[in-house]
């Protein structure tokens, strides 16, 4: 669904965003939208701005320039209390997991509801269970995080940031810092995720992962989104030299 059709609003829309860290611009103009149900996958090489973009998404980054809507809402115009509010429709997930490593996983789970939110603490356990159910970690509520496996540390950050109940789930490279063969079952939890219809951005290097499950590909280098096209259209015609010179160092 696109504007076009007329039929929805986009979930996130970003109009002419810009950030420049000194002298360094490295959004130059990145206008996009995120529509419900969507899985976009953000690919491009290192130092393109990838996580800067999707910081600048829920505002972790503030944009020197331009505008973010999240479902009509200009954040980019919100007070900080309005904005503490939308941001919690936005669950991150970042490459190191972060994890609160005093706290069993349980724990983790029920922070930000109880505290956040005002979930009760039997609310937010009952939640929390079945939330490590669907990220295949039932039996892992009482360990701590330093003796979990990064693949099932991950798992429970996810568990934790969709304890929010967000609308939106934004990964930032999320199997970049695990073993090989602990990649797989991180990305079939995001992949059950998004067959179960989550909004998700998703910056990544598994490009098997972005051709089986992206519904587009945003390529970005030098500051701007050079491609935004459907996986497989992208991966077997990309337009620019950019984008074909990246995938033949990486394909
Ligand atoms: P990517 O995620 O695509 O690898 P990043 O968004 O991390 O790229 O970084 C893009 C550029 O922005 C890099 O040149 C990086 O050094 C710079 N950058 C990122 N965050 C900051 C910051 N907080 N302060 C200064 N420069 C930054
Ligand atoms: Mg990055």
């Amino acid at each position: 669904m696109n504007k076009e059709t007329g039929a929805q609003q986009p979930v996130i829309a970003v109009k002419h965003l810009k950030k420049i860290f000194g002298e360094n611009e490295v959004l130059k103009d990145i206008n996009e939208e995120v529509y419900d149900g969507q899985v976009i996958c953000l690919i491009g090489p290192s130092g393109a701005g990838k996580s800067t973009f999707l910081r600048c998404l829920n505002l972790l980054d503030k944009p020197s320039a331009g505008q973010v809507f999240f479902e009509g809402d200009e954040l980019t115009a919100l007070d900080d209390q309005h904005l503490d509010q939308l941001r919690q429709q936005m669950g991150m997930v970042f490459q190191s997991f972060n994890l609160f490593p005093h706290k069993n996983v349980l724990e983790n789970l029920k922070l930000a509801p109880m505290k956040v939110k005002g979930t009760s603490e039997q609310e937010a356990t009952q939640l929390a269970n079945k939330l490590l159910k669907q990220v295949g970690l039932a039996d892992k509520a009482e360990a701590f995080p330093d003796n979990l496996s990064g693949g099932q540390q991950q798992r429970v950050a996810i568990a934790r940031a969709l304890a929010m109940n967000p609308k939106v789930m934004l990964f930032d490279e999320p199997t970049s810092a695990l073993d090989p063969e602990m990649v797989g079952e991180v990305l079939k939890v995001m992949q059950d995720l998004a067959t179960a219809g989550m909004t998700m951005v998703v910056v990544t290097h598994e490009m098997g992962f972005a051709k089986n499950v992206a519904d587009q590909v945003w390529f970005m280098a030098d500051g701007y989104i050079q491609e935004s096209n459907t996986p497989q259209e992208f991966f077997a015609h990309p337009k620019t030299a950019r984008a074909q010179d990246f995938l033949s160092k990486i394909l």
